[in-house]
């Protein structure tokens, strides 16, 4: 035991499952820049308005429940989320963050050697614990930045039991239409899993969108995903939920851990669902800047993906010229998100946020441009 690495199997140390330890670690957004204060973060696709006021006074008004264990259904969520978007309650799953949801997914659905789908540049939380469940990913190319019903077909074979879809999508802001999502459920074998993953919802423009929570009434394999970490401002506190067929969510409700939502965490949400003001504030803010950034970030002369989304995922010449651009932000205090991660060296994506913060972005960007 003189030169062996740390972290070397050792015969007498415990060993993690297989593929366990081939894992590429989940990489959050950055938070800090060495030497400066406060960066301008915006590298997570957070709400750059915070929380509401009325999720911040519910969540300071739980500190007096804080010793109780929550309850384990989240009734009073679960009945405000029924009633907001019109689902039945005992359809809904609660997650810590819908990160959760897709994990409870797989977990309760693949076993190893089984497949899961989803887009070359789909989001990387669905793989992750796919692979902790020894299950496989597999990838639809995305020649256009966008996860077509066709391509996402091809992939499926006798192994695969979800498919997973974001619409809005992140990093690549593309989304598909109800008649894509439609195509894509009838090609699906029955016993195969649907999960269409809407965290950015509230963001969308686009007139060709539609949620797919009603689709996914009338259907046993569609799980629709929503999430209070982007327009409701909650991230930090961890919630998100699914919205499925009955048996998909007594499975779950079989396996998931039997407090997976804290109390502040059911109070803020209950609290931020009623808080219509700030989701048009937020949802404005988004709608005024995402084109205008978009505009000016083209008009320096780099490609600028459209965006359905809260961020814009600009592309530069090459990986080289996107490094430079993340070091020069830096250098101004801005903190975006590289996403070689996801096969997109060439790419920034840009959280958008207050107007001062966005103003910064595409003043930099402008004086980089000239670099
Ligand atoms: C941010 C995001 C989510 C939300 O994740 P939470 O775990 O609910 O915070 C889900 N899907 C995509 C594609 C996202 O970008």
């Amino acid at each position: 035991m003189t030169d062996a690495p740390l972290s070397a199997p050792d015969a007498a140390a415990p060993v993690a499952k297989p593929g366990i330890m081939a894992i590429a670690p989940y990489v959050g957004g950055k938070s800090k820049i060495d030497g400066v204060a406060e960066p301008m973060k915006l590298s997570s696709n957070e709400n750059m308005l915070g929380a509401g006021e009325k999720a911040r006074a519910a969540y300071e008004a739980a500190i007096r429940n804080i010793h109780i264990y929550p309850d384990g259904r989240a009734s009073k969520l679960r009945a405000a989320v029924a009633e907001h978007h019109g689902l039945e309650p005992e359809r809904l799953i609660f997650g810590n963050g819908s990160d959760e949801v897709f994990a409870l997914l797989n977990q309760a659905y693949l076993t190893p050697g089984d497949n899961i789908v989803s887009g070359q540049y789909g989001f990387l939380a669905y793989r992750i614990s796919a692979l902790a469940n020894q299950a496989e990913v597999k990838s639809a190319p995305e020649p256009d930045f966008k996860a077509t019903p066709e391509a996402l077909l091809a992939q499926v074979d006798d192994r695969t039991r979800i498919v997973y879809v974001s619409s809005p999508s992140n990093p690549t802001g593309s989304y598909n239409t109800p008649e894509e999502i439609r195509q894509l459920h009838e090609g699906l074998p029955p016993h195969v899993l649907l999960v269409v993953d809407e965290a950015y919802a509230e963001y969308v423009t686009e007139p060709d969108w539609e949620t797919s929570f009603g689709l996914a009434r009338d259907s046993a394999n569609i799980v629709v995903t929503r999430t209070f970490s982007k327009i409701h401002g909650l991230g930090g506190l961890r919630i998100g939920f699914g919205y499925a067929p009955l048996a998909v969510a007594e499975a779950i409700d079989r396996i998931r851990l039997p407090f997976n939502v804290s109390v502040p965490g059911i109070e803020a949400a209950v609290a931020a669902l009623g808080d219509a003001a700030h989701q048009k504030a937020s949802r404005d803010l988004i709608h005024t800047w995402r084109p205008r950034m978009t505009q000016a970030i083209r008009g320096f002369g780099f490609d600028v993906l459209p965006s359905a989304g809260n961020f814009v995922l600009v592309r530069f010449a090459d990986a080289g010229r996107a490094a430079a651009a993340n070091d020069y932000l830096n250098s101004r205090g801005i903190i975006v998100r590289p996403v070689g991660g996801y096969g997109l060296p060439d790419c920034l994506r840009i959280t958008i946020g207050t107007e001062d913060q966005n103003r910064a972005v595409i003043d930099a960007l402008s004086e980089f441009a000239a670099t």
